[in-house]
């Protein structure tokens, strides 16, 4: 960066605010996946003020801009690959407000996912979408990819409590988006624009959030199955028994088989497991759901059903689920987690795909998933100091692809597209569709500054 860049970064921001060391620069060039890149200089800006002088100046001058929260991305949405300025929002970590009265509450993009949780909690309140990562990922992050987690098919994504947002466009100007109302109506929808957006349409600097009441009680039941087949039958007949399940998540045979060779936990290493909660505000309310689950799960043939009775009963019953992760993380030096995703009837056909590919390409794959919504989570360990099983995750990876499209599917429920998924991009989505995306991109970002060369979107290459 040109030294009158830097001055300027630094009276901006304040001198302690602009990083240009190489190992700062080092930090700022990954994220959660496997993708690198090292941007110029990082500047971390503590008002929209300063974002959008920021934002002035780079789009006079040409420069790329990453944004950037707790870099928690697995799919190099935050990697600057165009070099440039990482725009690190994680100082802009104020509650402005929270309005229970309202169901509001009003934020800075950088306040953690977790902090905001236990800030409602004890006026019985929460914001639902409840990321894996939300101890540390920032709400500006959730929002720019609209982060969902386990209760999604009960609560859905981000996406459904974003009222309204403040944005610093490419070239500086602030723009509000919808309303501090439930209900709004009210010209084009500009919000539902930016969410999801990866950063490449606006930098976030301000969030109103809908916030719900916090459910008092939960159910909770695990059920093994011998055949895969049964437990795809049983996540399809609890979706048509009325039942909403909070959680329906399964854990495949590879993960079960791993968790038992990583803990001491025992588990009977059958094709599937499936774990259940559901939540409400009375015990009668939540074992009412509860027991349609059970009775569904027995119908379909499981080799065994648990009902937790107590609480510590329920957390003995979720150990299994909330070990997956830190043990695949443990089974070799590179993980990469996908979050493929179908119609809740093709869950089952998709396990198939995945026992299929991890034969065909003789790779360990690991899987657990969100079957309420659909989304599964076949994580491919492999040492990826071999270049053979690199080749052959790599092609894996793109029929996993491809075979998710087939069965009406989508390339990402979770975890965006940023780099790992642009190649791909024209699998799922039409000419048509393409160019719509790229007109807007365009229309908003005409330099193409804005974490550029993410989502296949790039039309103007500088
Ligand atoms: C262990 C683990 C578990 C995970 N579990 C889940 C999960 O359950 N569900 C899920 O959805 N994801 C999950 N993820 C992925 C990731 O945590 C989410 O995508 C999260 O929302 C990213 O938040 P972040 O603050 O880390 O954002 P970053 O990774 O820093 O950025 C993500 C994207 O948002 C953009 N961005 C960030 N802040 C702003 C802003 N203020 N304005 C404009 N653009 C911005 C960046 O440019 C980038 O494109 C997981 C990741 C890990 C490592």
């Amino acid at each position: 960066l040109h030294p009158d860049i830097l001055q300027f970064l630094k009276e901006t921001v304040g001198e302690k605010n602009v990083r240009t060391q190489i190992i700062d620069r080092i930090s700022y060039a990954s994220d959660a996946s496997e993708f690198k890149h090292l941007p110029d200089a990082a500047a971390c800006p503590t008002t929209t003020q300063q974002v959008a002088a920021i934002m002035e100046m780079a789009f006079r001058e040409n420069i790329p801009i990453t944004p950037r929260g707790a870099g928690t991305s697995v799919s190099g949405l935050t990697v600057p690959v165009k070099g440039g300025i990482v725009l690190d929002l994680i100082q802009m970590n104020k509650i402005l407000k929270i309005s229970p009265e309202d169901r509001l509450a009003v934020v800075q993009p950088g306040v953690v996912y977790g902090d905001l949780d236990r800030a409602l909690k004890p006026l019985g309140f929460s914001f639902p979408p409840e990321p894996a990562s939300g101890k540390v990922a920032t709400l500006g992050g959730n929002v720019a990819t609209n982060a969902g987690g386990v209760k999604g098919a009960k609560y859905g994504t981000t996406r459904n409590y974003v009222l309204g947002l403040e944005v610093v466009l490419a070239d500086g100007q602030v723009l509000r988006t919808g309303s501090h109302t439930l209900k709004c109506v009210s010209g084009l929808d500009l919000t539902r624009l930016f969410v999801g957006s990866e950063g490449v349409l606006g930098v976030i600097t301000e969030i109103i959030l809908r916030i719900d009441p916090r459910p008092l009680e939960t159910s909770t039941a695990m059920a093994t199955f011998e055949n895969l087949s049964d437990a795809g039958r049983a996540v399809a007949a609890i979706m048509k028994s009325g039942a909403v399940p909070s959680v329906l998540e399964v854990v495949d045979r590879n993960c079960i088989r791993a968790i038992n060779q990583n803990t001491n936990m025992e588990l009977p290493e059958v094709a599937a497991i499936l774990l259940a909660e559901t939540d409400g505000s009375t015990k009668t309310e939540t074992e009412a759901q509860m027991d349609k689950i059970t009775r569904v799960f027995k119908e379909n043939n499981a080799s065994s059903v648990r009902l937790a009775q107590t609480a510590a009963e329920a957390e003995a019953l979720w150990a299994a689920r909330k070990s997956a992760y830190p043990v695949i993380a443990r089974l070799n030096n590179t993980v990469i987690s996908e979050d493929t995703t179908v119609p809740i009837s093709k869950v089952v056909d998709m396990l198939e795909v995945i026992a299929e590919l991890a034969v065909k390409y003789d790779i360990l794959l690991v899987t657990v998933g969100h079957v309420a919504d659909g989304n599964l989570h076949p994580h491919f360990t492999y040492d990826s100091t071999d270049p053979d099983v690199s080749r052959r995750v790599t092609e894996a990876r793109a029929e996993l692809y491809r075979r998710a499209i087939e069965l009406g599917g989508t390339l990402t429920g979770e975890h965006g597209i940023g780099l790992g998924k642009a190649a791909f991009m024209s699998l799922e989505h039409s000419e048509v569709a393409m160019g719509v995306m790229r007109k807007i991109k365009q229309a908003l970002d005409p330099k193409n500054i804005l974490n550029p060369g993410k989502m296949d979107l790039d039309v103007c290459q500088e």
